[in-house]
């Protein structure tokens, strides 16, 4: 298979990705209100966080085309979202500020934990 051909394959598999998991069955960001559809800003995320799931065997997470295949290998595994770069980065940044802020061993923290959001100790 030629380079382009590749590349074409790889662009399909994303873009039936993003559909799949895009907010009402289109491509588009699921953060409220927002409203960016353009593929090329758009990324799968773990609405749970739970990226340990698709670990490739090495222990990397797989990232981009790879995770993609992991996706279409399993026919479309819940607990994934769509998100724009800058919703994926948001939400990086308040749950990094929101493990911070939480007093280790209050009840938010411990719910936290639970669900995966904050990394126990
Ligand atoms: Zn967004």
């Amino acid at each position: 298979m030629s380079n382009s051909e590749e590349q074409f394959k790889r662009y399909a598999l994303k873009i039936r990705c993003l559909v799949h998991y895009g907010k009402g069955g289109k491509i588009q960001c699921c953060w409220r209100n927002c409203q960016v559809i353009d593929p090329d800003c758009l990324t799968l995320d773990h609405v749970e966080d739970d990226g340990n799931l698709n670990r490739q065997p090495s222990g990397r997470r797989r990232a981009g085309s790879s995770f993609y295949s992991w996706i279409l290998a399993r026919d479309f595994p819940e607990g994934i979202q769509v998100l724009c770069c800058n919703h994926q980065q948001l939400k990086e940044i308040r749950k990094r500020r929101q493990k911070q802020t939480l007093p280790e061993g209050s009840d938010a923290y411990k719910r936290g934990v639970n669900k995966g959001r904050i990394k126990a100790q």
